[in-house]
């Protein structure tokens, strides 16, 4: 049997395990995390209240239920868990599914302002990802500033605008519930430096933010008039068409003043500072731009300031180095040839990539599918070589005779036990669990 260990269980590792047990017999897989909860970003970004696309989690969990598949939940592997040295004994081939975990940044004076977050600080809190530090994010906030106009920077301005009734049903911690519906936020300043043809949001989910209830969206037709592509959208393809279709529906709508809350979408502006007031941010500093004429935006040497207690910087992801595998910092990937990692432009044998980790943090989740069918054949195709390695009788008893405890799959299914029962005490659905312990504790409740 070809013995392979995939680290990651996000889409791209359980695509790649996939891949690997239905194109050949013989091979066994083990999928591990260093959360002791599957899926990914599926489970900690995919926004709670798109509970279609949350559901791909059912896809997802009949691979790691495969015969032979196998979770191994709260292992960290680098620094302060199993080396990928370790790794490379223990397996024949390792496939690295680690995504891209962190996010880029501004760059500007004030970014580390309290009140200044990264989206992904925001995603993970109202996502119950058991490192989240606070509770805190909308306290004390009535005007927040998202920067970006990507999925991200929408799924987080519909977040802080949706109530109660909206998020109750479904699986948010209860605390950032509770934070939510006592929010005072009621102004959301959506913002991107380029025009409305350039922006990254799909039109399924801009047109979504129309139809959020309590909720009016603001536009100003001048502001969209400075893209030449919105006054004459004819040469544009069709999804920045269809958006622009969208914004000018709203442009054409006398705003709802009398909504709790309000969307501002802003164009052509590029933050240059944030800035403080006792100690904590109180505004965002823009500079206007114009379109350069080559695709870009230049500064027109004219600014704006817009209030904001809660910022959320959303630009973009960023993969992080692990420890023992190359890294191109330039892109934030590690490099590799079809798949299989490259040290110096060569390829190392039994070790490869899927995933954000491999390709950048672009595409929707199908997209990790070809991407991890392309690693897997690279992975099939080298297996007579990978076939010579000696390897220990299973890893996982040489993990245990390490002191390594693995979250199994029926701990993960007590977590999931855990979650309903916390939900039904709270008369909702399954309720996440947002914090080490208790995830640890509903693990391990399955072995006693
Ligand atoms: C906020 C947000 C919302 C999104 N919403 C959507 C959406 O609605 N629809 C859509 O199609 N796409 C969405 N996407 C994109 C989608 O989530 C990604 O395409 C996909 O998750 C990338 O898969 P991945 O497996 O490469 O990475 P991830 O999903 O990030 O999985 C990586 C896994 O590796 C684990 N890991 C990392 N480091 C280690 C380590 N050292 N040791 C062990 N394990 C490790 C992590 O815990 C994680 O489980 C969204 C992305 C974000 C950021």
């Amino acid at each position: 049997m070809l013995r392979v260990a995939v680290v990651g269980s996000g889409p791209s590792g359980c695509y790649t395990a996939q891949s690997l047990v239905q194109q050949n017999s013989e091979v066994v897989v083990d999928v591990l995390d260093r959360l002791p909860c599957p899926y990914g970003l599926v489970r900690y970004g995919v926004a709670p209240d798109h509970e279609k696309i949350k559901s791909l989690q059912n896809n997802l969990r009949t691979v790691l239920e495969h015969e032979r598949v196998r979770f191994l939940g709260g292992v960290r592997i680098g620094p302060g868990g199993v080396p990928t040295a370790r790794l490379r004994e223990l397996y024949h081939a390792v496939v690295y599914c680690v995504g891209a975990a962190t996010d880029r940044r501004l760059g500007i004076p004030g970014e580390d302002l309290p009140g200044s977050w990264s989206a992904t600080e925001f995603v993970s809190w109202y996502s119950a990802h058991p490192d989240t530090a606070t509770d805190g994010f909308v306290v004390g906030a009535r005007s927040a500033v998202v920067i970006g106009v990507g999925n991200v920077a929408v799924d987080v301005t519909r977040m802080l605008a949706r109530g109660l009734a909206e998020l109750s049903p479904t699986d948010m911690p209860q605390a950032a519930l509770a934070a939510l519906a006592a929010s005072q936020v009621t102004a959301v300043h959506m913002v991107g430096r380029r025009g409305p043809s350039q922006a990254r949001f799909t039109t399924k989910e801009l047109r979504e933010l129309g139809g959020l209830p309590g909720t009016g969206i603001t536009v100003d037709p001048a502001e969209l008039s400075l893209d030449p592509a919105y006054t004459d959208p004819s040469g544009l393809p069709a999804a920045p068409r269809r958006n622009v279709e969208v914004l000018r529906g709203w442009a054409g709508t006398p705003p709802d003043d009398t909504a709790p809350h309000h969307i501002h979408l802003r164009f052509f502006l590029r933050p240059v500072a944030l800035l403080a007031d006792a100690g904590r941010v109180a505004a965002v500093r823009f500079e206007r731009t114009a379109p350069d004429g080559r695709g870009g935006v230049s500064g027109t040497g004219v600014f704006e300031e817009i209030e904001a207690q809660l910022v959320l910087r959303s630009v973009g992801y960023r993969g992080v180095p692990l420890e023992g595998l190359p890294f191109d910092t330039a892109t934030g990937t590690v490099p590799h040839l079809a798949g299989r990692v490259l040290r110096e432009g060569a390829v190392t044998p039994g070790e490869y990539v899927a995933g954000w980790i491999k390709r950048g943090p672009t595409g929707v989740i199908g997209t990790n599918r070809p991407c991890a069918k392309e690693t897997v054949i690279s992975v099939l195709e080298d297996t007579a070589a990978l076939l010579h390695k000696h390897l220990p009788d299973d890893p996982l008893t040489a993990l245990r005779a390490e002191g390594v405890r693995p979250v199994e799959w029926a701990g993960w299914q007590a977590i999931e036990r855990a979650e309903a029962e916390l939900g039904a005490a709270l008369g909702r659905g399954v309720v996440k669990l947002p914090d080490w312990q208790s995830l640890m504790n509903a693990a391990h409740s399955s072995t006693v």
